[in-house]
């Protein structure tokens, strides 16, 4: 079920704190971060696994590259996925070693290529393509870590713009070339790895997995036939779905971790897995805090204007994502309206939540959105010149700023009116 906050006389409490406080002292609108619940979600996933088989929980840092965060997980031992040569020197910088740290892009240039390449991470081959160019840039192919990602055919996520697996994606090679790509990569004296699939993010149901997990079985031990060596690890790619509604059912790790690590027990002779989730661990560790600045009866609908819109959180706007919203300062009161949560964009199509039941929403009042830690800042833009938020850790009645909110100088600094235009 979607997590829920203590309530201290109508107020929201969160990592110790009223949420009201923490908007006083931080403004809005904010990102809130409670690291004991980031703490929790790794623990949880981690002893999941690792109960039956050994396994590397491996972040997919893009959900949440704050480096706050991803120091909180390095210190709780986990890996990364990274999708971009900004992620891997994110990470490094966050003080993972490259040998914790895989890539996996799609559609990557040469010179990317040859950056990631140098940093020593292992590679996760996307495309044949990818795999020529990067035996040509590599000093030494047999030094440079590779994993092939499959295109499993099995896709599953909260919406077809995050489905990955699906025969016809464009990320992974063909089932049909897999075996080549393994000979070809081989052939040109890659140290090869592991075999890697991601079918998508925030699908709420363990049969995929299974499927999926079924192919990479089938796929890794014809590989093994077919090169004469066989692989260190199955990598199952990351995609675990989170409840974000009221009453939702949460998918149950313990039964997906034990049947998958089942099924590799018996029908293969790979000795490690890894998972690669982003949403589960940082999903519901952070709220967004935002400030109600109007309020509007249009007849047909009531509208709460906050001072967030799509270029805090995107995902309502962009995916039609469900965001659960509570008044922080009138926490858990009778409702007396239906309203429409909106934000400043310039667009009707931004909105946080359509048709919400709210305590006599009034300017001033602090609307707290759940489950905004993933894709939530990261994917935060400066659209209608807004620049971008804050981030605050909280731990056990504690808060520190862990990014400054940008100012209107940030908007500027990296433009250039050429000097025959200036005034
Ligand atoms: C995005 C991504 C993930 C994580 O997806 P979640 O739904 O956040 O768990 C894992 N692996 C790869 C390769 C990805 O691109």
């Amino acid at each position: 079920m979607m997590r829920d906050f203590d309530n201290d006389g109508g107020r929201m409490v969160f990592g110790g704190m009223h949420a009201c406080d923490i908007a006083d002292e931080f403004g809005t609108p904010v990102y809130v971060t409670d690291e004991s619940i980031l703490r929790e979600n790794y623990r949880r996933i981690w002893e999941a696994f690792n109960r039956h088989m050994e396994t590397d929980i491996h972040y997919a840092c893009k959900a949440n590259t704050n480096l706050a965060v991803l120091r909180i997980l390095e210190q709780e031992g986990s890996g990364i996925d990274a999708v971009s040569i900004g992620e891997v020197l994110t990470c490094l910088r966050a003080g993972y070693s490259p040998d914790r740290i895989i890539f996996t892009g799609v559609n990557v240039g040469d010179q990317e290529l040859r950056e990631v390449a140098e940093t020593g991470v292992m590679i996760n081959i996307d495309s044949f393509s990818e795999m020529e160019r990067l035996a040509e840039l590599c000093p030494n192919a047999s030094e440079q870590k590779v994993s092939i990602r499959i295109t499993p055919g099995v896709g599953s996520g909260h919406g077809a713009k995050v489905i990955t697996g699906n025969k016809g994606s464009k990320f992974g090679i063909p089932m049909n070339e897999v075996l080549n790509a393994y000979i070809r990569a081989n052939d040109l004296g890659f140290d090869i790895r592991g075999i890697h699939a991601h079918i998508g993010s925030g699908g709420q149901t363990v049969e995929p997995f299974i499927d999926l997990m079924q192919i990479l079985i089938d796929t890794s031990n014809a590989v093994s036939d077919a090169i004469g060596v066989g692989l260190e690890f199955i990598d199952m790619g990351g995609g675990i779905g989170v409840p974000y509604k009221p009453n939702e059912e949460e998918m149950d790790v313990e039964e997906l971790s034990m049947t998958l690590t089942d099924m590799i027990a018996e029908e293969s002779e790979v000795s490690r897995l890894i998972v690669e989730p982003g949403r589960y661990i940082v999903c519901d560790s952070t709220i967004l805090l935002t400030r109600c600045v109007d309020v509007k009866d249009a007849g047909t609908k009531k509208y709460v204007g906050v001072d967030a819109g799509f270029n805090t959180l995107v995902r309502p706007a962009f995916y039609d994502s469900y965001h659960h919203v509570a008044i922080a300062n009138k926490f858990n009161r009778a409702c007396t309206g239906r309203y429409d949560i909106v934000g400043p964009v310039c667009e009707t199509g931004d909105y946080l939540a359509h048709d919400r039941v709210l305590p006599d929403p009034e300017e001033g009042d602090l609307i707290a959105v759940y489950d905004a830690g993933a894709y939530g800042f990261s994917m935060s833009s400066r659209y209608n010149s807004r620049p971008l938020c804050g981030e605050v850790l909280v731990n056990e009645g504690r808060a520190e700023l862990i990014r400054e909110a940008e100012n209107m100088e940030d908007l500027w600094r990296h433009q250039i009116v050429p000097g025959r235009l200036e005034r």
